[in-house]
């Protein structure tokens, strides 16, 4: 019987992982998977994540079940990072508004949201493209119809008409799927005057807003990136919203995240949350624990959640250098647009390179990227920034 599957294409960006390793050259760059890196190039595990996880290990004394919506300590304590503790908005959940559950990665959180958003009735998902690829996976194999719209100009700003006329064309059945901050691929973020717009045309229409948030902390701060989701649930009645820590804890492999629902008032969450566990029972039964208990070791304790902020600072300070480098080259290389990396957030830029330019850049330079002309900006750094203008002075002549 399995004989009938035909094969999968492979995970483009694991092909070139393969061609970068067997790459010899010694000043050879990696701009295509898509994890922070230091200056030195490494991925270290977060200091603060090493002392939440020592503390674990003294301190837990079950690794019993817990229940499909996993460490609801480590849910809340993340809460108000997300959220907000303001009491004129109700705190972090909105007085009784809000509540989520633990799932495996941003990307179990992105598909239980799709997955709840089916059996309440959703059957189309409006979406900006280019996205992260396995939103379109995740929206197919559940038969979720994806209706796209660009996501960014080529001046390299969001697309606010092209998204607030989805918003205002959808009908009951419809959602919107949006990227909360340092959208992935493009880097170009909504700005607060456009967040304000798309939060009004939210709360005019039947469209059900599921924002994802997988960067949370490395585009201005964990405040500044937060704007967006704040300011879109203070203006509606319901909403999802899929969190990962796989990244701004640096816990990639351990799988680690979060879907919160915003329901009308605090009794309609109950049969929200049933949903979402008798979903996420039929999928995983429960989310891997350790992850999400070395975060929650790290939120508990002041020491360490402040390890973790100046961890988060470095990166993200990192990141704007090297962003402030390329901006700085716009006129070496002209035809890019690398001045607007300046303005955009987080791991992610796309330059508009053709294939052959970007073949060039790999066979010539040692320099990979994905074919799409993403780059991770965290593969860049001091040492190597030079020699990637250079190479893209080469190509682009
Ligand atoms: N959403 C977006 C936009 C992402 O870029 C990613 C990770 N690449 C995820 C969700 C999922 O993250 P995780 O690794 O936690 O599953």
């Amino acid at each position: 019987m399995l004989d009938r599957l035909t094969a999968q294409a492979p995970d483009a960006l694991l092909a070139l992982i393969k061609m970068y390793a067997a790459d010899d050259r010694a000043d050879k760059i990696d701009l295509g998977v898509g994890v922070y890196r230091t200056n030195e190039g490494a991925t270290p595990v977060f200091k603060a994540i090493k002392a939440g996880e020592q503390a674990l290990i003294d301190e837990q004394q079950s690794k019993s079940y817990l229940g499909p919506e996993g460490d609801l300590g480590f849910v809340h304590a993340l809460m108000p990072y997300i959220f907000g503790s303001d009491p004129a908005t109700g705190g972090p959940t909105m007085d009784g508004r809000i509540e989520g559950m633990q799932t495996p990665g941003g990307t179990g959180a992105v598909r239980l949201a799709a997955a709840v958003a089916k059996a309440a009735g959703v059957t189309r998902i409006h979406m900006g493209t280019p996205s992260w690829p396995n939103h379109a996976q995740i929206l197919s194999d559940l038969d979720l119809e994806l209706v796209g719209f660009g996501h960014a100009t080529p001046e390299g700003a969001a697309n606010i008409k092209a998204v607030l006329s989805a918003i205002r064309d959808a009908r009951d059945g419809d959602a919107v799927l949006l990227h909360g901050c340092c959208h992935n691929p493009t880097g170009v973020d909504y700005t607060h005057e456009e967040w304000d717009q798309i939060a009004a045309a939210l709360a005019d229409s039947p469209v059900l807003a599921i924002l994802d948030v997988a960067y949370h902390g490395l585009g201005h701060g964990l405040e500044e990136d937060a704007y967006g989701v704040r300011r879109v649930l203070g203006a509606l009645d319901e909403a999802l919203v899929a969190y990962s820590c796989d990244k701004n804890f640096g816990m990639y492999r351990d799988r680690v995240g979060a879907l919160y629902v915003l329901a009308k008032d605090a009794g309609a969450l109950d049969p929200i949350l049933s949903n979402l566990n008798a979903l996420a029972r039929a999928s995983w039964s429960m989310p891997p624990d350790h992850g999400g208990a070395a975060v929650r070791m790290v939120l508990e304790d002041e020491g360490r959640t402040q390890m973790w902020l100046d961890e988060l600072e470095d990166m993200r300070s990192r990141m704007r250098r090297v962003r402030e480098r390329l901006a700085a080259a716009d006129n070496e290389v002209p035809g890019l647009n690398l001045a607007a990396l300046a303005d955009q957030n987080g791991l992610f830029a796309m330059l508009p390179l053709s294939k052959e330019q970007i073949a060039a850049l790999r066979d010539d330079h040692a320099i990979y990227m994905a074919g799409s002309g993403r780059i991770n900006i965290a593969g860049l750094h001091a040492g190597n920034t030079d020699k990637f203008i250079a190479a893209l002075k080469a190509v682009a002549a």
